[in-house]
């Protein structure tokens, strides 16, 4: 039990000395010295600024009405008279002291347990403090049954008669991230001493008009009570406040960011001539669906605008993507421009490079394939011609991005599947040319307010329409001997199958080893009889393209693979995949997978063999057996696993919110982004006198980030 704090923490005591918000706490707070700021320090906390913004990870109820609802959590805190106290010394080295407690008409026992040291007594404190008779409040894990709390294991205590039970009982209290020689009480004692010297003083920067009209909480009080909620209510309108406040700082950003871009002159006017489209339209041998035509549309008009287009185009695996990226790259080739298609693998680029060979055969466009399969002669061959300007599409992996490959005429480019790639590379290639039009697919389903918050500044299209008649994939959870001999009952109908193993880090020699080893298993045993072939990502290029180029003709039964090909393979007539040890992948990837069959007319069906071990395991197999909705998968996944792993495959480094919550705040998110628009449209540089405060503060905290952020 920590015995530094005999003074109160009232507000005058601090307020004077601390009112400077930079002022470091150990000078001016009660309790800070020297060792004590190191800790802190530790935990970001310098001023007394930090300190009060500093938010809780979670808030406690310690009002005496909530007792019974907070031992559902096994943390109470109980307000009650002692009527006898114990002293038990258990063993050599352990000792407890015991009180029974009277609160109303329950006797509760509450313990203490101490390390003896036998050059003192560690219980005459507690001893002093508690004796029979005393008013005070325990707190701390307790036990107990249906009734209520039986016992606790006392954590804090605080006599009624000390004056610090105003803040450390009968109330909401919060609670923070700790660190060594910090703890929850000092934490608790260091924010109200934070709130009472400065949260009333801080300027609120959020331009009164908007205060109202959102209803949102003052800036001092939403401080005070996101720290000491009166509460639950006042806790919620605090933090929604400052999640607002986070909010509309990154919705301000973004549209600036995006008005920079808007800036750009690209000096080039396309004209819709038709006649590649045309005869394009009339190869695909389908009609395009609502979504393909409004998509197609929307990336034109960005294309005939003066400035550069950079849009997302968002589309679950299957919606036809390629045709849409095919159709906006021969616009770029109608008006004599290159264009550019950059895939994650080589694999894809193959594929790729099959569909344009179909649906462009008899036209005059030039194509050529570049990745790092091409022997030298070929390579240079290849960039040659691309120099030259001879090559009008040209399909390839990151081989696209070497120094050496230059683009003459290029202002259209696509990258699909851009979530395999970095953001890196995608700066790359705007830097081969500024003034490039940028069309970014990805079908890793990204819901809505999510791809609105990180990527803000792209204009996003949906496709949100299955093409007719396509299948959808029957998902099972089910053991391997089952899928296998469903797998043998397709292959005997001479139909194809996958069965995919793990592999989480392309580097990982063991997940690689394993795949070898399984393969050699299915095929001696289980899958004997079958044509099985193996395809993992450290092969060769040369060995991957023709194993794939022989399965997509037949020649295998089963091809084992790695998660090689979980992008764009399309070979109609394998109808079964097996996914070994299924829990080890995302669920955006299991479902990527599973888009590789029923790409034919025929039904086909998808199994995930796993010994799921959590819940939440469980719960991720379940979503993608009992749905086939991409967008509604990447919803799951954001509440299950939360959007840390989103914005880590966006890599967006911009999005650091602590108050708000992607998966609480969406309407918030939608509210903020509105009054952006609205904010900027009244006033672009963000001057009016109502205003500059806010302006300040989104200066602060982008500008270190991003260099182009421009209010000049
Ligand atoms: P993804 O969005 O996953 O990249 P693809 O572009 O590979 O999807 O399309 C999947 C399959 O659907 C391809 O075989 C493609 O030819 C076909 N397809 C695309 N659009 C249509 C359409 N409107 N009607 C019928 N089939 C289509
Ligand atoms: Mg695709």
């Amino acid at each position: 039990m920590s015995r530094h704090y005999t003074k109160t923490t009232r507000p005058s005591q601090s307020a004077p000395a601390s009112s400077d918000p930079d002022s470091p706490l150990c000078r001016f707070f009660t309790g800070v010295g020297p060792k004590r700021a190191r800790a802190l320090e530790v935990l970001g906390i310098e001023t007394v600024s930090d300190m009060l913004y500093c938010l809780p990870r979670d808030w406690q109820d310690r009002r005496e009405d909530a007792a019974p609802a907070a031992a559902a959590n096994g943390v109470v805190a109980i307000k009650g008279r002692v009527v006898s106290t114990h002293h038990i010394r258990t063993s050599p080295r352990l000792g407890i002291f015991k009180a029974r407690i009277a609160t109303g008409e329950r006797k509760i026992d509450a313990f203490w347990f101490k390390h003896l040291n036998y050059r003192y007594d560690v219980f005459a404190p507690v001893k002093k403090d508690v004796t029979v008779g005393t008013d005070l409040w325990v707190m701390g894990r307790g036990e107990g049954d249906l009734l209520g709390v039986r016992e606790v294991r006392v954590e804090e205590y605080y006599l009624l008669s000390d004056p610090r039970c105003a803040l450390h009982a009968d109330r909401i209290v919060p609670v923070y991230d700790l660190t060594e020689g910090v703890t929850q009480r000092l934490m608790r004692e260091l924010a109200h001493q934070a709130v009472s010297a400065r949260a009333a003083t801080v300027e609120d920067t959020l331009p009164m008009s908007l205060r109202r009209k959102r209803e949102l909480l003052a800036l001092p009080q939403a401080l005070r009570a996101i720290h000491f909620p009166n509460s639950p209510a006042e806790l919620e309108a605090a933090r929604s406040r400052l999640a607002y406040d986070e909010l509309i700082l990154l919705e301000l950003a973004w549209i600036l960011k995006r008005r920079q871009t808007r800036g750009l002159a690209k000096n080039f006017c396309y004209e819709i001539k038709k006649h590649l489209l045309t005869p394009f339209r009339e190869r695909l041998g389908f009609e395009l669906t609502r979504a393909q035509k409004r998509v197609i549309n929307e990336i034109f008009e960005d294309m005939r605008r003066p400035y550069p287009m950079t849009r997302l185009l968002q589309g679950d695996v299957g919606s036809g993507k390629t045709v849409v990226a095919l159709s906006a790259l021969l616009l770029a080739v109608e008006n004599g421009c290159q264009g550019a298609l950059m895939v994650p693998t080589e694999i894809l680029a193959d594929q790729h490079m099959a569909t344009i060979g179909k649906f462009l055969e008899g036209l005059d466009v030039k194509t050529a394939m570049l990745t790092s399969r091409l022997s030298k002669k070929e390579r240079e061959k290849t960039v040659a011609a691309v120099a030259a300007g001879e090559t009008d599409i040209i399909v390839g992996t990151h081989a696209l991005l070497e120094m050496d490959v230059q683009f003459p005429r290029l202002r259209f480019a696509v990258i699909d599947e851009q979530h395999r790639f970095g953001v890196r590379q995608r700066t790359t290639l705007r830097q081969k040319s500024l003034l490039l039009d940028l069309l970014i697919m990805t079908a890793t389903p990204i819901p809505r307010t999510l791809a609105l918050a990180l990527y803000g500044d792209l204009d996003v299209s949906t496709l949100d329409e299955m093409p007719p008649d396509k299948t959808t994939a029957h998902t099972f959870h089910v053991p391997e001997e089952p899928a296998l001999a469903a797998l043998k009952a397709e292959a005997a109908k001479g139909h194809q199958a996958y069965v995919v193993y793990p592999i989480i880090e392309e580097s990982s020699n063991l997940d690689l080893q394993s795949a070898k080893a399984e393969y050699e298993r299915l095929r001696e045993g289980p899958l004997a009889g079958l044509r099985v072939a193996l395809i993992h990502g450290a092969m060769p290029g040369r060995t991957k393209a023709r194993v794939m180029a022989e399965f997509g003709r037949g020649l295998w039964d089963v091809l084992v693979a790695t998660p090689v090909i979980e992008v764009g393979i399309d070979v109609p007539n394998a109808t079964v995949m097996v996914i070994q040890n299924a829990d080890r992948f995302g669920m955006a990837s299991l479902h990527q997978l599973r888009g590789r069959i029923g790409r034919g007319a025929f039904a086909s069906t998808c199994f995930l063999v796993a010994d799921a071990k959590t819940d939440e395991a469980r719960q991720r197999l379940a979503t993608l057996v009992s749905t086939s909705d991409g967008f509604r998968i990447g919803e799951e996944d954001l509440k299950l696993r939360g959007p840390g792993e989103f914005i880590g495959t966006a890599q967006h480094g911009e999005l650091t919110l602590k108050a708000a919550d992607l998966r609480r705040d969406a309407q918030l998110l939608a509210l903020a982004r509105q009054d952006a628009e609205a904010l900027l449209a009244q006033d672009p540089r963000l001057l009016a006198d109502d205003n500059m405060a806010l302006r300040e503060r989104l200066l602060a905290v982008y500008k270190k980030r991003w260099s182009t952020i421009d209010l000049a």
